[in-house]
């Protein structure tokens, strides 16, 4: 096997698992990677009890102290991108050229603004004078030991867009990441045990929706923090609701991009593939449905033709390489259902790709679960390539006659993670995106989410923010005081 099986993390260091064993496979190959032990009820139990053994120590930790032990964590991170990067191109199939540059790192900067705000006074409450002789003074309690769930596309960044204000702001955590890209996660723990965070305080757990379930549901468990698919996400938030759990819900997206009459062809051209086939689609805030004015479509698709020949599928390893295969069979066999229901039933126009492999991939490569870039075009809003998510390289463009009815056909979605305007009339550009229901938006851009951008989705993408000043609020419940130095307590209960 090319890793080591990977078993439970608490109390610091790696324990045996007792559950079933699964594998991980390199999705550009199909071959196996490592034996990844399921962790059973007993183990989920007994991680939980070594982050609650964790948390007063560390809940009572003052936050300068915590935050140079997570500086340290940054460090360690950024030491060891390269190799981290190779880790998560062998778990996840994203090519070595965006690994190294984009998963760990944005995942290192997260933990950096965290550690930098709560050193910086970020838990400080307020203070209320409400009389001369009584004010009211507000804290920021941690919430105890809570529990992180992984998506399988950005397995190291979302552990650390999770743990990093999680443990900032003195709670301990238990880990669980996908099942389909979980090397990351010891490599975490490791780290954060070397930087010197206490044992318990960060643990992990392998295994399902089956060991998920039994994480989230636990009655030791103050929050969940979930990233995922919107129909499992309304399971995990209905079952900790019942409990009166905290909940951030990051969930998935159909995220429109208007196209403005006025914006410059090639730049929204290079928007919308950046929306569409970075990480082969395989990102959240995907701009799906390109809404372009009726005319300007020519130019726009001749342009987009023009360029996907800049799309390089083939070794991971190689610098030019950009273009990866999609993360595992079963994820391949949806894809690749979703482009035949474009082609067959919807009867969408197929530009490019399709379902044929990408051309001239190398042998070594021909079992992996490796798709074309595929471009639907005069796409209708009823077609279920234009309704669903699809999570994989699949553009799909639909043309508007006015501005108006471009938003309002936007906004026609349950959905509400991303949106995007490109246009040269800021002024108008600015109007669009204020009308558009989404979460996270830009303007002649797409895809940034910086570590001081708070993102999250609205309608059915989500509950609360990930990241920003907003970020940490998510981790913490308010305490307030009323004091009162006058000496006298005012009561109704005096003698008449
Ligand atoms: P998924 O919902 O299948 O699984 C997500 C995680 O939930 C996995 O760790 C899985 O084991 C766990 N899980 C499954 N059933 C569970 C249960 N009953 N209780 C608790 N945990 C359970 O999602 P996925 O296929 O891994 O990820 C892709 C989805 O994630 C896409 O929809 C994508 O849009 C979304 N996503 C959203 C964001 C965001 O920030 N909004 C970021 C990345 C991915």
């Amino acid at each position: 096997m090319a890793f080591d099986a990977r078993h439970v993390y608490y109390d610091g260091k790696v324990q045996q698992s007792h559950g079933d064993v699964f594998r991980t496979i390199d999705p550009s190959t199909g071959n196996t990677l490592a034996d990844i032990h399921s962790a059973n009820p007993t183990d989920v139990d007994v991680a939980i009890f070594s982050a609650s053994k964790a948390f007063p120590s560390w809940s009572s930790t003052p936050p300068m102290a915590r935050s140079r032990i997570l500086l340290k964590a940054v460090s360690l991170l950024r030491e060891r991108n390269d190799e981290i990067a190779k880790l998560e191109t062998s778990d996840t199939g994203k090519p070595f050229s965006e690994t190294s540059t984009v998963d760990v790192v944005t995942g290192a900067d997260v933990v950096e603004y965290f550690a930098g705000l709560v050193a910086g006074g970020g838990l400080n409450g307020e203070t209320i004078q409400l009389r001369e002789d009584a004010w009211v003074y507000t804290k920021k309690e941690p919430l105890g030991v809570c529990a992180g769930i992984g998506a399988w596309n950005y397995p190291i960044q979302i552990a650390l867009w999770k743990s990093a204000p999680c443990l900032a702001a003195g709670n301990t955590m238990v880990y669980k990441p996908s099942e389909v890209t979980p090397l990351h996660a010891q490599v975490l723990a490791e780290i954060y045990t070397e930087a010197g965070l206490p044992p318990g305080v960060f643990n992990v757990v392998y295994g399902a929706g089956d060991v998920g379930g039994y994480l989230t549901s636990h009655p030791r468990i103050a929050k969940v923090s979930f990233t995922g698919q919107v129909a499992t996400g309304k399971k995990v938030a209905g079952s900790a609701a019942g409990n009166m759990k905290y909940v951030t819900m990051e969930l998935g997206g159909k995220s429109p991009i208007i196209v403005l009459p006025d914006a410059d062809i090639e730049n929204a051209v290079d928007g919308a593939m950046m929306a569409n086939f970075f990480s082969t689609g395989q990102v959240c805030t995907n701009g799906t449905r390109v809404f372009v004015p009726e005319p300007m479509k020519s130019a726009f698709e001749q342009k987009l033709l023009e360029k996907m020949q800049y799309i390089r599928a083939g070794n991971l390893s190689n610098a030019e390489t950009n273009f990866g295969p999609l993360v595992s069979r079963m994820h391949y066999e949806k894809v690749m259902g979703y482009i035949s229901h474009g082609i067959k039933v919807d009867k969408a126009k197929l530009l490019y790709g399709g379902l044929e492999k990408p051309e001239g991939l190398p042998e070594d490569l021909t079992n992996g679960y490796w798709v074309r870039p595929t471009i639907f075009t005069d796409c209708t809003d009823s077609m279920k390539i234009i309704k669903e998510e699809i999570f994989g390289p699949v553009l799909n463009i639909l043309t508007y006659k006015n501005i108006e009815e471009a938003v309002e056909r936007a906004n026609n979605t349950e959905l509400g993670l991303a949106a995007g305007v490109f246009g040269r009339d800021l002024n108008m550009a600015h109007k669009v995106v204020s009308r558009l229901e989404a979460g996270i938006t830009w303007i002649n851009t797409w895809g940034e989410s910086p570590a001081e951008m708070s993102v999250g989705g609205w309608k059915q993408s989500g509950v609360g923010v990930e990241n920003g000043r907003r970020g940490i609020e998510a981790w913490v419940r308010n305490k307030s005081t009323l004091v009162d130095m006058s000496d006298t307590i005012q009561t109704v209960f005096a003698k008449l």
